[in-house]
């Protein structure tokens, strides 16, 4: 049960979620149905009570004057002689019996009060009233035989009397002790048993209640119109609102995506600038003929190095190289050719640059530098060394040098325990100086500079 009732629930959730005013027209219409059905129902109890306590007071009236009339003019009539008989007005000295008088107080009464009926009847009518005081009808003969056994309850029933809806409203008429002598003895009697509290006849009183119903469905229909009004009114409202709503939230989801789409463009823009920023370093960076890195590179490691070797207490090497005869090269093989020469001999040193913190650059022209960090000078002289033979045993051929027959390099090597006083362009100015001393000594050959001191390494000539 729980289950089921959650489920409608978050049934209901759903569809108005989904369908928002399709929900409040369903609900609204079976609001107004349940209003009106109760409204109907409140309103048909209420003209049922009214018509009810109508027929009551109605029956009591006629009851009580009937009483009285017997009492206070038929019994005090009677002890002056005067008859009492139905048929009153073609006799003498008569007046009206009590069940007359009242049945024609009653239709004058009914005639202005909306059409009520009242009537007088029973299982033993006069002879005179045979046809109208007997049991007429299935009400009638259930009204009787009820009252029997219920003197003081009435019995009644709501259905059609002459084609209009009508309460028949049926109460005993009691044998009363001013009556019964009459009765047992009159000799037109029916009966002549009759004890006080008998049942002698039914007071049936007819409230038409048609005119009630009518109007009361005729209000209905007017609240019924009133709420449907109200209720489409509130359906427009509500409409206009959510419209109003969902314009704002397609507005805010297209802003949103707009910024997305902004954020998504700025991104790719900045991931392309960024790209383009790396580039441009990397070019700025790199020699494009040998694709080594350049002369700037070489400043920026350098400098970064000296300082990580004063920190750290590490000799830093220096090897400067320069191509032999590179001037004869390029003038007789033309510059292409030049160019390529440097291309593989960039290529030869790179391949030669062993650690992995070792760096080498193109530092001018035909001229290379390699920075070794934490070598010593007997380090730096077997690398700058294992370079020059490398060189030389890439055998491209130089026809024109005066050192050999093919191309060969010259390299001074320099190497210190930096300080912090020291300068590393000292460094630099010394590898330089040991490259100018190797050109001195013939070229294709290693210098390096100890202080002042110059070794001269064994060099590799062939002479030509
Ligand atoms: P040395 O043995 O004394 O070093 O003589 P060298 O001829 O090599 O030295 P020099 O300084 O007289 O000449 C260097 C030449 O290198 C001059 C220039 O034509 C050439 N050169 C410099 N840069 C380039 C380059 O990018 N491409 C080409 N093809 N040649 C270059
Ligand atoms: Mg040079
Ligand atoms: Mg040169």
């Amino acid at each position: 049960m729980k289950q089921r009732i959650s489920r409608l629930f978050e049934f209901s959730i759903n569809a108005f979620i989904n369908h928002p005013l399709i929900t409040l027209a369903v609900t609204f219409t079976m609001a107004t149905i349940v209003i009106l059905w109760h409204l109907e129902h409140l309103a048909n109890e209420q003209i049922q009570t009214t018509a009810l306590d109508n027929a009551q007071s109605y029956s009591q009236a006629l009851t009580e004057f009937r009483t009285l009339y017997t009492s206070e003019v038929v019994v005090i009539a009677q002890t002056h002689g005067i008859k009492v008989s139905h048929d009153y007005r073609t006799k003498a000295d008569a007046i009206p019996l009590p069940a007359t008088l009242s049945m024609l107080l009653g239709n004058r009464l009914g005639g202005k009060q909306g059409g009520i009926k009242s009537r007088l009847y029973s299982k033993y009518p006069f002879p005179w009233r045979e046809i109208s005081g007997g049991l007429s009808d299935a009400f009638a003969k259930s009204a009787w035989q009820y009252l029997q056994n219920n003197p003081n309850q009435p019995y009644y029933r709501f259905e059609e009397v002459d084609g209009r809806a009508s309460l028949r409203y049926a109460s005993a008429d009691l044998m009363r002790p001013s009556c019964i002598n009459c009765h047992n003895s009159h000799p037109d009697s029916p009966k002549n048993d009759w004890r006080v509290g008998d049942v002698r006849g039914v007071l049936e009183v007819v409230i038409p209640i048609e005119t009630h119903m009518l109007l009361t469905n005729s209000m209905l229909r007017q609240s019924f119109i009133l709420i449907s009004s109200i209720l489409v009114c509130c359906l427009i409202c509500i409409t206009l609102a959510l419209r109003k709503l969902r314009l704002r939230q397609l507005e805010t989801n297209d802003y949103a995506v707009a910024i997305v789409e902004t954020n998504k463009k700025l991104e790719a823009e900045i991931t392309t600038r960024k790209q383009a920023e790396t580039e441009l370093r990397r070019l700025s960076l790199v020699d494009p003929l040998t694709e080594l890195s350049n002369r700037r590179y070489f400043d920026e490691v350098f400098k970064r190095e000296w300082k990580r070797a004063v920190r750290h207490q590490k000799s830093l090497a220096i090897i400067m190289i320069d191509i032999d005869h590179f001037k004869l090269y390029n003038d007789h093989y033309g510059h292409q050719a030049g160019d390529q020469c440097l291309r593989l001999v960039a290529k030869a040193l790179n391949a030669l640059t062993m650690r992995e913190t070792d760096s080498i650059a193109r530092y001018g022209g035909e001229e290379f530098v390699v920075i070794l960090p934490g070598t010593d000078k007997v380090g730096a002289l077997k690398v700058a060394e294992t370079m020059r033979e490398g060189i030389e045993n890439l055998h491209i051929h130089h026809e024109f040098s005066p050192t050999n027959d093919s191309v060969t390099i010259s390299a001074g090597v320099a190497s210190v325990l930096p300080s912090v006083k020291a300068s590393h362009f000292d460094l630099l100015k010394e590898a330089d100086q040991a490259m100018y001393q190797a050109k001195q000594a013939g070229r294709n050959c290693v210098k390096v500079k100890d202080g002042s001191v110059i070794l001269l390494e064994p060099g590799n000539h062939k002479s030509k």
